[in-house]
């Protein structure tokens, strides 16, 4: 079923008054208790999982009619990663979900203290269209996991997938608790006018501020996660077969992942002068055996997203001192919306394509005298998502740590944080905040209440007024020890 591109979707009409009508039908859902017990979250994760084993041909479907993805990148980067998601906080739930002991100062003994997870409410899910099936649902399984209910609103740019996932989930999730409502800037609107417990976005900063914006009103708590420029360093290797095994990695990172139009993808590479000719000739090689020898017929690259984006890219290139540093690739079709993978050796630091993210088959070689010039580089830009380096210096690597920024570090590899589910996956600075993934999702979408019990049993009547010197000293006593120091106190073992 195709959207109207109004909002409208056959599963849930979307207009006016029945935005609200849905919101209310999710409040009460959320109110009554339901979405709260383990059982309801864990059969919400299972039906999920049917969803995507009984989709799995509709899935890459919709893919391809987005993106031009082949069915192994979409298992790879979106059906396989959201199915690995579920299963991990299908077997993790309860652990999450159960309330996690904490000791309470000497003062209030004997008592007891808790941490018990909470569920927001009803939160909003905003998602992007370079991952349109892993970007929507992996929130979603933090949403379901920590017990809300929950609206997705897919990006209209990948319309297959939006279509799918408004048609789809509805007759696998309780619909009273989670639905998905399609459109664009005009339905987001809509949606940014109500009230939401939470609101998790991913996107561009342009929409982050107007998100931000309309969660101020009610103090909404916001998870944003944008992109950015992400570096890459490639360090001298001593070892051929390391270089070669970086560069395999550099270009499946580079073009595997929806070719270029990603997040975490490598934006640009950082090199030392003497080294970029032969790492330039290395890549063009591995471009050639990864995706054929005819630039006009590349296989297993997905296509631009749309002529939008089709043209940005094609401007980026334009520029003519960016032009005159294409080294290898170029070549475009904008009937096939194709941009061939595009090596450029010192484009200007000033031009567009140096200065904003390129989120394309692009990709920029920027010379250094030396690498550990990287540094200041790097941290004289805007903080990245992701920060890769190629190299074995275990002191580099260390100084690249220590002195930099970024949502995340990966050393020796391109683009996997993305599948980890143990690992938190955000950014920080201009590149977001706010992290999901695995635990981190349902942290996401939790509060952490503090429960304090305590019995009638034994007051410490110095805590009260009125006031004297032995009332001071003696809370000043107990204040400096826990339980635990009480008793080797007693025991002689501590002053
Ligand atoms: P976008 O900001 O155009 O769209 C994101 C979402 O916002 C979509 O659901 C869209 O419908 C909605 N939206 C669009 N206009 C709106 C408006 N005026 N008001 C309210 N909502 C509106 O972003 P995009 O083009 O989908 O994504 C590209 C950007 O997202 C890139 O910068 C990329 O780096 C970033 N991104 C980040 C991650 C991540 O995980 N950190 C992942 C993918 C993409």
């Amino acid at each position: 079923m195709k959207m109207t591109g109004s909002g409208v979707n056959g599963m849930i009409g979307m207009e006016g008054g029945r935005v609200e009508e849905s919101i209310g039908e999710l409040r009460r859902t959320f109110r009554s208790g339901e979405t709260r017990s383990a059982a309801w979250r864990k059969a919400q994760l299972k039906a999920l999982l049917q969803l995507l084993r009984d989709n799995e041909n509709k899935i890459f479907e919709a893919l391809k009619q987005d993106l031009g993805k082949h069915p192994v990148e979409s298992y790879r980067d979106e059906l396989g990663v959201v199915e690995k998601s579920v299963k991990y906080s299908l077997s993790h739930v309860d652990e999450w979900m159960a309330p996690k002991k904490s000791s309470l100062p000497l003062i209030f003994f004997p008592g007891k203290g808790q941490v018990l997870p909470e569920p927001l409410g009803l939160v909003l899910i905003f998602s992007s269209w370079n991952f349109p099936i892993s970007l929507a649902l992996d929130p979603v399984i933090g949403a379901i996991s920590a017990g809300n209910s929950v609206v997705l609103k897919p990006s209209e740019q990948a319309p297959a997938c939006s279509s799918f996932l408004a048609n789809t989930i509805p007759l696998y999730l309780d619909s009273k608790a989670i639905k998905v409502i399609e459109g664009g800037a005009a339905i987001s609107q809509q949606l940014l006018q109500q009230k939401w417990d939470k609101i998790f976005f991913t996107g561009s900063p342009s929409v982050a501020r107007i998100v931000m914006s309309a969660a101020v009103k009610h103090l909404t708590p916001v998870t944003i996660e944008l992109g950015g420029k992400c570096p890459t360093i490639f360090d001298n290797l001593s070892s051929p077969s390391d270089t070669e095994v970086a560069v395999k990695r550099v270009v499946g990172g580079k073009w595997g992942p929806c070719n270029g139009q990603a997040c975490i993808g490598v934006d640009y590479v950082l090199v030392e002068e003497k080294f970029a000719s032969h790492l330039i000739e290395m890549l063009k090689k591995t471009i050639k055996k990864f995706y054929g020898e005819n630039p006009k017929e590349l296989k297993d690259i997905s296509k631009i997203v749309n002529k939008h984006h089709f043209q940005r890219l094609h401007n980026l290139l334009k520029e003519p001192l960016v032009a005159a540093s294409i080294v290898h690739g170029g070549l475009i079709d904008e009937e096939k919306l194709f941009i061939e993978p595009t090596i450029l050796l010192d484009p200007p630091l000033d031009a567009e394509i140096m200065t904003e993210e390129i989120f394309g088959p692009l990709l920029p070689i920027i010379t250094l005298k030396n690498i550990e010039e990287s540094i200041e580089f790097i941290n004289s830009r805007p903080k990245p998502l992701a920060l890769y380096a190629f190299t074995n210096d275990e002191a580099f690597k260390r100084r690249i740590l220590s002195e930099t920024s970024s949502g995340s570090v990966t050393f020796n590899d391109i683009i996997i944080q993305f599948v980890c589910d143990t690992l938190p996956f955000g950014g920080v600075g201009q590149s977001g905040f706010g992290r999901y993934h695995g635990k981190y999702s349902f942290d996401t979408f939790s509060h952490e209440k503090a429960v304090l019990r305590r019995s009638f049993f034994l007051e410490l009547e110095p805590r009260f007024p009125p006031w004297n010197d032995f009332k001071l000293k003696f809370i000043r006593l107990v204040y400096s020890f826990d339980y635990l120091g009480l008793i080797l106190l007693l025991l002689g073992l501590k002053r």
